[in-house]
């Protein structure tokens, strides 16, 4: 059975051509960017390795890391926010290459093909999220990282997430995020160790309203990331 949500799917479709626009829906990722690509960095030199972005929407991650000079592999199941991907290659002339395709789907093709995978915002959009860290657990190399993020499960991140972000500060359109679909680390942990995945390091992201600041935390309580790695056997 696919694992693809395509009424989630429609609502990135629709949002697709404002992907690169800084003030858009799209805000807040343009913003969390810089910080999370520090983070990867900080685990890993990405310069000539060969690296998936699953879930890569209109590819702000996937740019950063080919700017770092990663090899980048990115899929989506959303073709407009591919076509948008794809368009703006041409101005940050940049090599990445973009596929319509589901995570479990490129794991048959191409098992332990890539030296680090992302996996950013995107567990939280799927109906089995645990389906997707397997694919990414047979997608990477061993002894390669696997980065995930998304959002925590608590009274608290209901507040921030979906009460502040979608309904106060307007940071996010309404009906982006679903509460049950949120996931709590030790969810993520339990899911990544079932499928042979090791925790190395998570860290919080947090967002100041007075500032306007997001930033790196030890909160794990609304949203963070996380690194894994492949055993090496
Ligand atoms: N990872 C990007 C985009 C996050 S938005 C970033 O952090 O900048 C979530 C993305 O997940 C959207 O682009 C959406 O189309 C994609 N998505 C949702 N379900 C998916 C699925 N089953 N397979 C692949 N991508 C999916």
């Amino acid at each position: 059975m696919e694992n693809v949500d395509h009424s989630e799917i429609r609502k990135f479709e629709a949002l697709a051509a404002r992907w690169w626009d800084p003030n858009s829906e799209f805000k807040p990722l343009h913003e969390i960017n810089p910080l999370r690509m520090n983070y990867i960095s900080r685990h890993v030199n990405l310069a000539g390795l060969a690296v998936l972005d699953v879930g890569c929407g209109g590819g702000i991650l996937s740019e950063a890391m080919a700017h770092h000079g990663a090899r980048v592999t990115a899929i989506d199941m959303a073709e407009a926010s591919l076509s948008v991907a794809r368009l703006h290659l041409l101005e940050s002339k940049l090599d990445i290459d973009y596929r319509k395709c589901a995570a479990e789907d490129l794991a048959k093709e191409q098992p332990g093909r890539f030296d680090v995978i992302t996996c950013l915002e995107m567990l939280e959009h799927v109906p089995d999220p645990s389906a997707v860290v397997r694919a990414c657990h047979t997608l990477v190399k061993p002894g390669g990282l696997v980065f995930f993020s998304t959002i925590n499960r608590n009274p608290k991140s209901y507040l921030f997430a979906i009460v502040g972000a979608e309904y106060v500060l307007n940071l996010l359109p309404r009906g982006t995020h679903d509460y049950e679909k949120f996931i709590r680390p030790s969810e993520l942990a339990a899911w990544s160790r079932e499928h042979g995945l090791t925790l190395k390091d998570q860290i919080g992201m947090g967002y100041n309203p007075l500032s306007k600041r997001y930033s790196l935390t030890k909160n794990l309580d609304v949203n963070y990331l996380a690194c894994y790695s492949k055993e090496t056997n």
